[in-house]
């Protein structure tokens, strides 16, 4: 849940009065639009009618990323002059945290909340935090990939007695060639030949399906013809064969 309210303060410059939106929390999930604001330093911005000043109003305020487990406590610095302000921290400077907001069991990456001083340090860390995830989804993506690419022309040549040194090799050429990703290609042998017939049919089409759904077009295909290259090199495919790799290359194009 995000918190907020209308506050009447004095202008720091003129003096004059004027009022804010104070945010105090800000959930990502519940006000996705305020955190365009919040990077684009929009939040708890005061700004005077009279003189036209301009300053971020020092309050305690928590970020919130749901989605990607975070969260960033701000406190004005200020507030380190003052002893009290101390109970909310455990000696390892880590929030010491027993508010049930809205009565919900506290997720625990709120016990490892980012503690800043600065709202331009929130902004950055929260960048920094958006950068490292998308980052680490990538990678994550990327070596999915291979490692159905591999499970499936490995199986495929599996399947037809086709294995050799020199297949595996070429597979691992192409692989790495194609798509690059950090893959333990030799443990994936291991395990693959450590499964029986129908599991290694489990196994291919589960990566067939995983490479159906996040794989981009062309690398399907390019896995598709390079599969089909491998099997059909010295072996004339027999009617059924070429059936099911015309089925699975249908599949993998769609
Ligand atoms: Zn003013």
């Amino acid at each position: 849940m995000s918190k907020k309210e209308q506050t009447v303060i004095k202008c720091h410059k003129c003096g004059k009065e004027g009022s804010v939106e104070l945010w105090t929390s800000l959930n990502t999930s519940s006000n996705p639009e305020a955190k365009k604001d919040l990077l684009e330093g929009r939040i708890n911005l005061f700004q005077c009618l009279d003189c036209n000043s301009e300053a971020t109003v020092p309050v305690s305020f928590l970020y919130h990323d749901m989605e990607n487990n975070y969260c960033i406590w701000h406190f004005p610095f200020e507030e380190t002059e003052y002893i009290d302000f101390y109970d909310n921290f455990t000696t390892r400077g880590k929030i010491k945290s027993d508010s049930d907001e809205d009565f919900l069991p506290e997720p625990s990456y709120m016990k490892d909340a980012q503690i800043v001083f600065s709202m331009d340090e929130l902004r950055r860390h929260v960048i920094f935090r958006d950068n490292l995830y998308k980052a680490k989804s990538e990678k994550k993506a990327n070596i999915n990939a291979v490692q159905a690419g591999f499970n499936i022309v490995y199986l495929l040549t599996n399947f037809h007695g086709r294995i050799n040194e020199n297949k595996i090799s070429d597979i691992k050429k192409c692989l790495h060639f194609n798509f690059r990703g950090d893959v333990d290609i030799e443990s994936e042998i291991t395990l693959i030949n450590s499964l029986n017939h129908k599991e290694k049919s489990k196994r291919f089409s589960d990566a067939v399906n995983f490479m159906k759904d996040t794989a981009p077009p062309e690398t399907r295909m390019r896995l598709m013809d390079f599969a089909l290259d491998l099997i059909a090199e010295d072996k004339k495919l027999s009617d059924d064969e070429s059936k099911f790799f015309e089925f699975l290359r249908l599949m993998l194009a769609n």
